[in-house]
């Protein structure tokens, strides 16, 4: 069986059901005493620890994805390889008009 590559949209949807399951476990962690989990374990128990991190590490995931695809530079004006190698555009200047855009926007 071929494993192809995961679409974006792919992993976005799998790091929020990851999300949703481990904050669905998480609820059956609670503290009742000072130092008791709910499940009968010392505070905070393994599970608590383990299912809060992965919560953090797929939102830390879809925070920097979400960052990457903002920052994917748009062409002012359209290029092509054989102008820039002509120097009709040249790179520097794009990647410059690109990084003030960029700049702008923020
Ligand atoms: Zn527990």
């Amino acid at each position: 069986m071929g494993r192809r590559a995961m679409t974006l949209a792919e992993i976005r949807e799998y790091a929020w059901d990851r999300i949703e399951t481990a904050r669905t476990k998480v609820h059956y962690h609670r503290l009742v005493s000072p130092e008791l989990c709910s499940c009968g374990r010392a505070w905070p128990c393994a599970d608590k620890r383990s299912l809060t991190a992965e919560i953090d590490h797929y939102q830390d995931r879809l925070a920097r994805m979400e960052a990457e695809a903002a920052a994917v530079p748009v062409l002012s004006r359209p290029v092509t390889i054989l102008g820039i190698l002509r120097g009709e555009a040249p790179l520097l200047d794009v990647l410059r008009e690109n990084a003030a855009r960029l700049g702008a926007k923020s």
